[in-house]
């Protein structure tokens, strides 16, 4: 995407009292030169004496989202102080869809048969993006994966390309999903399932964006985040072992412990673990492991998670752990029975959705890596990954302040979901977001080069 710099003057004097550390477009700034021209607009319907300047739509969504933003940053307080568990986002769902409603939108309140999804759509014709907003929390350790500050920026996301939708009366549709269960649920895989996304070829992005800690991204201390997060496929599951029970001290022969081949399984796994790539991850607990000493175990169940960076090297890796697992259960006599669970899809990086929101941020003076720079850093999966199998998509991360060794799944890194500190890279990144819709909406360059990179196999 060629991409020419030239300088701008913007008027940022009637700013509405912003906070702030919040970023404000600058007096002058380096603006990025569009690809939207005016053949652009009258194939999308736009005359051209209308055709919206790209420091127009900057500035409406910068105005919307600072007027917003108490009533954002209260959302934020609420959902981050009611932390909910997987498909039990009732109070999340509720004031999601409660806030679009006084708003103005029409709410399509739990989507897709899943009772804690919702969506809301505004526009016709023309093209369709769709902001992704997760809002589920960690099992006793509350927003310890930040969620609340998805759901806050992909919403101030959503509401600001609206906000340019209608002021300047573009074309095309902006749609919000509620997207439940990130954390093992696999709510997008459902969705995925019911139709959420079909028809995937009227879809141009599907957008959202998660909080890290510096150190996740290797970023330099002025890093504002990260555009090309790469996550990496996890196959999910729990293996039963059933034996047979007997008194452990009275007669155990007669017994068949379903408790030693969970342990078999583990050690082997943990072996194998020695002749995998160090890009790989395999972890698994004992959920269920008898009850009393002096019963033999007749059931005991694991819960595994196998993860490889490209679905291809995570289906092999599968198959070395069930051979793991399988020759346990033949070793102590004992029936093996597996429960699958959604699988996630490594997550794939659109580069020119990339490179727009990277524009997008440097046009608020904010520093967004394209791609990592260092090898060895975090790993984790996402059932985005799934999603951006099947459209383009964008799932950036935005590095909230932490404790130098603090990062998600981290009860500190929940307190650091809470500060206002992390509301205000929320907002920041839902403004970079906003304008990487409304160029989706717009450019054809944009919408065909993601295209074509979402096309392009990258395994
Ligand atoms: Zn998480
Ligand atoms: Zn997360």
């Amino acid at each position: 995407m060629a991409i020419a710099t030239t300088t701008q003057t913007v008027d940022t004097k009637q700013d509405l009292g912003c906070h702030a550390d919040q970023a404000v477009i600058k007096d002058t700034i380096p603006v990025v030169e569009t690809s939207f021209s005016e053949d652009d607009a009258s194939k999308n319907g736009v005359s051209s004496p209308s055709t919206p300047p790209l420091q127009k739509a900057r500035s409406v969504i910068h105005h919307h989202l600072e007027h917003l933003d108490p009533l954002l940053r209260e959302f934020n307080r609420q959902i981050h102080s009611n932390p909910e568990v997987a498909y039990k986002e009732f109070f999340a769902h509720d004031t999601l869809a409660s806030f679009l409603e006084k708003q103005g939108f029409v709410v399509k309140k739990h989507a897709y048969g899943l009772e804690t999804s919702f969506e809301a759509e505004i526009g016709q014709g023309g093209r369709l993006v769709v902001f992704c907003a997760e809002y589920d929390a960690l099992p006793g350790i509350g927003h310890a994966c930040g969620h609340n500050l998805i759901a806050t920026s992909s919403l101030a996301g959503f509401l600001g390309a609206v906000q340019t939708l209608k002021e300047l009366n573009l074309p095309g549709r902006i749609r919000i999903l509620g997207t439940p269960a990130e954390e093992g649920g696999g709510g997008k895989v459902k969705l995925i399932e019911a139709g959420a996304f079909n028809p995937p070829e009227d879809i141009a992005a599907a957008i959202m964006a998660h909080p890290v800690a510096l150190h996740q991204i290797g970023g330099e201390a002025d890093c504002f985040g990260l555009a090309a997060f790469k996550l990496i496929a996890s196959h999910k599951f729990r293996v039963e072992f059933s034996g047979k029970t007997a008194h452990a001290a009275g007669e155990p022969w007669k017994g068949r412990n379903a408790l030693d081949a969970a342990v078999a399984a583990y050690s082997s796994v943990a072996l194998l673990r020695q002749q995998i790539q160090p890009d790989e991850r395999m972890h698994g607990i004992i959920e269920v492991g008898g009850t009393v000493p002096n019963v033999i175990p007749e059931y005991t169940r694991m819960n595994w998670y196998i993860r490889s960076p490209t679905n291809k090297r995570c289906d092999e890796l599968l198959k070395r752990v069930k051979t793991c697992l399988e020759a346990a259960a033949a070793a102590t006599d004992c029936s093996i029975n597996y429960i699958a669970a959604p699988t996630y899809q490594n997550l794939r990086a659109n580069e020119t959705l990339c490179q727009t929101f990277v524009d997008e941020m440097a046009a608020l003076d904010k520093k967004v890596l394209l791609h990592v720079t260092k090898a060895g850093l975090f790993n984790a999966s996402t059932d985005m990954g799934n999603v951006s199998h099947l459209v383009p998509s964008f799932h950036g991360a935005f590095v909230i302040p932490t404790d130098p060794d603090v990062a998600g799944h981290n009860p500190k890194f929940a307190a650091s979901a809470g500060t206002d500190e992390g509301h205000v890279a929320a907002i920041n990144c839902a403004k970079g977001m906003a304008m990487l819709a409304i160029r989706t909406l717009l450019e054809d360059k944009t919408a065909a080069g993601a295209r074509k990179d979402f096309e392009t196999d990258d395994d």
